[in-house]
């Protein structure tokens, strides 16, 4: 490689361009952020350039970057065994799965552990198949699940439609007042429409034919679409009437991103089955899962369950979340995610849409939230990509990395962001408002 320079930026823009293919991308017209180090809520590039990472990257950095526990967990399981196959026992893998079953509600009793959160649904699915004989999977529209056979093809979203090659996946409305597909003006009368609607969805599809409803328990990457009042109750009373199971999908909700262990934890609702990833060691290294009960584990008792990856488990990843989830409980993580959301981030975010027209809704709660951008608060026409373009150029040149979906600012900081940093990124979001827009 003819790499004489000394500006590392420069050579990992030029690296990243000759010889990385990037995700959901058309290649050619690419310009990646350089990420060298980070802290906390901070990241940085080379040359020590400052960013807020109000994104937590993909909305999974919930610890924030480079906490000391989680590394130094790391290191040690480095040091004692780097790799084991999934069918050893391994005593860092027990205490993980430990952990996650102790945080759930209960009669959960068993971790499946997987490499990220798609292969999470793809097994999920796959239990729920296995256990109820039946193929049908209903998902909503406004959602995502992940990258893989079933998981793409379970998404609502537009990455569907060029990937659809699983079979038995029925699609339906959710709830979105501010777009209600119902014609509802308030928050109950969009949840019983919506319930309604499901109901008609599942008696037309044959109730007998239908495994999983499988929902995001709050539609994170749809619009963080906070579940209006009775829909996630009246989901599982849909799901027990017609005896059909219900898989919430706690990825990117889940592990403190809303201020607690699990999104569902606020909405009356237990699940048959529950999916994580991401937050669960904030991606430290790569890792998802499935937690079971014991009645659908049981299935699996005598008949062999045909599944199975060979980093099922992986020591580091194991490690990590022990790391992780014993740092979150003893320093308050996820308390603080839901403290900085009710008093500081959300009253913050709602005061700058007072002051910006293009603001026309502001949803979340804890340190997950999003800014629906309009060209028309009365008409609520989204706000044009190429605005949307330019804001986000406008944050970034600031130092504040934002996540952008459709037309909309997902605000989505670390659990650990602290008051301050709040308050500068208010500060960068009202300047960059008023220069962009
Ligand atoms: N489910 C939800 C709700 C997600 O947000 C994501 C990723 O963003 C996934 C599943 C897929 O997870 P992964 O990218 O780890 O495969």
């Amino acid at each position: 490689l003819s790499d004489a320079t000394t500006d590392l930026d420069e050579l990992a823009t030029r690296l990243d361009r000759e010889y990385v293919f990037h995700s959901w991308s058309a290649q050619k017209a690419l310009a990646p952020v350089v990420i060298a180090g980070g802290s906390g809520s901070v990241v940085w590039d080379h040359a020590g350039k400052r960013y807020l990472d109000f994104s937590s990257q993909l909305v999974n950095v919930n610890i924030g970057h480079q906490h000391p526990a989680v590394i130094e967990a790391i290191h040690r399981q480095a040091d004692q065994l780097a790799t084991v196959g999934p069918s050893a026992a391994n005593l860092t893998r027990g205490e993980a799965a430990k952990r996650i079953v102790a945080r759930a509600p209960e009669g959960f009793s068993k971790v499946f552990f997987t490499n990220g959160g798609a292969d999470a649904i793809e097994n999920a699915i796959r239990m729920a198949r296995l256990h109820t004989g039946r193929d049908k999977v209903l998902s909503t529209y406004r959602s995502y699940h992940g990258n893989t056979g079933a998981a793409i093809v379970a998404t609502g979203d537009w990455r569907r439609m060029p990937n659809e090659f699983a079979r038995g996946h029925v699609h339906f409305f959710g709830p979105y007042l501010y777009r209600s597909e119902f014609w509802a003006t308030t928050p109950e009368e969009e949840s019983a429409r919506a319930l309604q609607h499901l109901r008609r969805v599942i008696q037309s599809e044959g109730p007998g034919t239908i495994a999983a409803i499988l929902l995001e328990s709050v539609p994170g990457t749809a619009g963080i679409l906070i579940p209006p009042p009775g829909y996630l109750a009246g989901v599982r009373a849909l799901a027990d009437e017609y005896d059909i199971l219900l898989i919430l999908d706690e990825v990117m909700a889940g592990f403190g991103r809303t201020g607690r262990w699990f999104a569902f934890q606020g909405y009356d609702v237990v699940p048959d089955l529950i999916t994580f990833a991401k937050g669960v060691n904030s991606g430290y290294v790569p890792v998802g899962g499935v937690i079971i009960p014991d009645r659908i584990a049981a299935t699996f008792d005598e008949r062999v369950f045909p599944g199975g990856l060979t980093y099922s488990g992986h020591p580091l990843a194991a490690a990590s979340i022990v790391g992780a989830l014993d740092a979150m409980e003893s320093e308050g993580i996820v308390e603080n995610a839901r403290r900085i959301g009710t008093e500081k981030l959300g009253p913050g975010l709602r005061e700058l849409a007072e002051k910006h027209e293009a603001i026309g809704e502001v949803r979340g709660e804890g340190v997950f939230w999003a800014l629906e951008l309009v060209a028309d608060r009365e008409t609520r026409e989204p706000l044009p990509a190429a605005a949307i373009g330019k804001l986000k150029s406008a944050l970034v040149s600031r130092g504040l990395l934002p996540f952008q979906a459709d037309n909309r600012i997902h605000v989505v900081p670390p659990c650990v962001v602290t008051d301050d940093e709040v308050d500068e990124a208010l500060a960068i979001y009202d300047d960059a408002f008023a220069a962009a827009l």
